[in-house]
């Protein structure tokens, strides 16, 4: 295994739903302590490649390599254990029961639930999304929602953060405050995987980027590197996109 190996390999992963391949022989490499995007249109696969990073759903074929070993993701759990951390795009929390209390139930059993209050708190600070561990989340603000997905994911101390549309939910000020904390876990040498469709933020805080079209990798760039409409054209298509 070398040592500056990618952190995550995928090879010809592909996703078949009946006979449509929302996922069709997708290549990809996220190294250590880089933020990469995932970028695609509505329906590229964006959601699906992940969910099979995550161990949501099975490939119908391909590799995923992890840390230079071929792995198998059967689980959510499985993919934890390895350091793989995931924000949904929808969120599956629990509106009568406290901050704290949804967190346990992505423990191990037998964790305490004030040391998970402790640490949720800790951490949150910690990381610039402060959150009440005692609060009910049918009190909570969707940004602050998602704030307990994130602590729930930096409670495992992932190697990779996966956030799926995270923006897409959060007001101006709440994504710049997401940006810093992508930006810490990158500075701690932990990768993120950043789902988006939105060009100026992939511009803003990616340091490379991939980009899915109809299942496919259509490019693969420092997306600083590129204007905002040779992004488009990786996207959406076109005669000029390089592939
Ligand atoms: P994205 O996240 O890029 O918007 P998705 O991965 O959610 O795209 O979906 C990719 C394509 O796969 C879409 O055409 C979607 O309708 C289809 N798809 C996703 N999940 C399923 C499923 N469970 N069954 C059938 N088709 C699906
Ligand atoms: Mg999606």
């Amino acid at each position: 295994e070398p040592v500056n190996g990618p952190l995550l390999a995928v090879g010809q992963l592909t996703k078949l739903f009946g006979t449509f391949a929302a996922c069709d022989g997708i290549n990809l490499d996220i190294r250590p302590g880089e933020i990469h995007a995932l970028l695609g249109e509505n329906g590229a696969g964006k959601s699906t490649l992940v969910k099979m990073l995550f161990g949501v759903l099975a490939p119908t074929s391909g590799e995923i390599v992890w840390q230079g070993q071929p792995v198998r993701i059967v689980s959510p759990s499985a993919a934890r254990k390895l350091g793989i951390g995931m924000v949904f795009q929808h969120f599956s929390l629990f509106e009568a029961l406290t901050v704290a209390e949804n967190i346990a139930l992505s423990m191990d059993p037998g964790v305490s639930l004030s040391k998970i209050a402790r640490e949720a708190s800790d951490l949150s600070h910690a990381y610039g999304l402060p959150l009440d561990p005692h609060a009910h989340v049918a009190d909570l603000s969707v940004g602050e929602r998602q704030r307990i997905e994130i602590v729930r994911a930096l409670l495992q101390n992932p190697k990779l953060i996966i956030l799926d549309e995270p923006t897409s939910v959060l007001t101006p000020q709440e994504a710049d405050r997401l940006f810093e904390t992508l930006n810490k876990l990158k500075s701690e040498g932990r990768s993120v995987l950043y789902i988006s469709h939105r060009l100026e933020e992939v511009q803003r805080i990616c340091d490379r980027a991939t980009v899915l079209r109809h299942g496919k990798v259509t490019g693969a760039c420092d997306p600083r590197k590129e204007t905002p409409s040779s992004l488009a054209r990786m996207m959406v298509g076109s005669d000029v996109a390089h592939v």
